[in-house]
């Protein structure tokens, strides 16, 4: 069993940088509008995560850590409707095999919290305390007991940027969140949460690169298309800037950039890339976000059509930036 899991561990927790994406995405999947991540020696001493999510139930908090524990989908047919970020129960069970964890939440449906600390895989300390409405969970010594893990580690700086850029991508993808994060006691950035993806892309890229940038908007029957694309003379030497989401995840897809770097064509050289920040909507049933436990990558039901109209919106944008 503890061999099994720090197997699955690896599947979805190969970087601090996973814990960090698995556990805001809980937070937003607990419909936090606040989260403030706070991160010590890229991860490897501290990742800190606080929410002001619904928290979870005193008698749920210990079968949070059971492999294949969630409370989003109850059976095969909900994968075609998940809306949450996760689905999969694995994230807290693979952090708990390969982590030291302290975790404090009260839910509003409780009336006090709870405190649970697993050290070396066992529930150590489990009591009452009382703390607001939300979850705060601490992280200390990844990889503590999985050397050869630990040891696969890049440096401080390489880990810290995967870390940055996983937090940057969640608050371009949920705008509706305030994100505070804060590195070794410094706050990097702050999103006020209240919906606006260019104050977003102004904490995060600066005040200069949000003025580089053109809106677009798209909306069909099928899909809506969401974001800020970088005026032509705004270019970057690599593709690490076009971003995308799907109802609110984070996604890897090559179609989507594809279609980005063919709006361009005749805007940009070769060799230079845009910065585009597109958060798509789309009925959760025309997608398959179970390619790959770290969900990373998703298949569309129909291609070419979406390739289209990303395509399409683009260009529009583009061309009006002209006249
Ligand atoms: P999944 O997200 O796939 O359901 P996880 O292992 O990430 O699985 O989390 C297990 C369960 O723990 C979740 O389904 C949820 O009920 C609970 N949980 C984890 N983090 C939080 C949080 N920040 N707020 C509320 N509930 C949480
Ligand atoms: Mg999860």
């Amino acid at each position: 069993e503890d061999t099994i899991n720090k197997i699955a561990a690896g599947e979805v927790i190969e970087r601090p940088a996973s814990v960090v994406k698995e556990l805001v995405e809980n937070s937003i999947d607990a419909e936090a509008t606040s989260v403030t991540i706070d991160i010590k020696d890229a991860g490897k001493s501290l990742i800190s995560i606080i929410d002001n999510g619904t928290g979870i139930m005193r008698d749920d908090l210990p079968h949070v850590f059971e492999r294949h524990a969630t409370s989003k989908i109850k059976d095969i047919d909900d994968l075609m409707t998940v809306r949450t970020l996760g689905f999969r129960g694995e994230a807290m069970s693979s952090i708990a095999s390969v982590a030291n964890i302290e975790l404090e939440s009260q839910s509003e449906k409780d009336i006090l919290g709870s405190r649970l600390v697993i050290k070396s895989g066992k529930i150590i300390e489990n009591r009452e305390i009382s703390t607001s409405i939300g979850t705060s969970i601490k992280v200390k010594n990844l990889f503590y007991n999985t050397p050869a893990r630990f040891k696969f580690l890049k440096s401080d700086k390489t880990e810290l940027n995967y870390i940055s850029d996983t937090v940057e991508k969640i608050a371009f993808s949920n705008t509706h969140v305030a994100i505070k994060y804060i590195v070794n006691d410094d706050i990097i950035f702050h999103t006020p949460g209240n919906g606006d993806l260019l104050s977003v892309i102004q904490c995060i890229f600066g005040t200069k690169a949000a003025k580089m940038m053109l809106p677009v908007s798209y909306s069909n029957e099928l899909l809506s298309i969401n974001g800020y694309i970088s005026k032509p003379e705004f270019s970057k030497g690599n593709s690490t800037y076009m971003i995308f989401s799907i109802n609110k995840r984070i996604i890897k897809n090559n179609m989507l950039k594809e279609a980005v770097k063919t709006a361009y064509k005749s805007f940009l050289m070769n060799n230079r890339f845009p910065v585009s920040i597109l958060n798509i909507d789309i009925e959760p049933d025309k997608i398959d976000v179970n390619v790959h436990p770290a969900k990373a990558e998703v298949k569309f039901s129909d291609d070419r059509s979406i390739f289209n109209l990303v395509y399409y919106s683009l260009n529009q944008t583009l061309t009006s930036n002209e006249t």
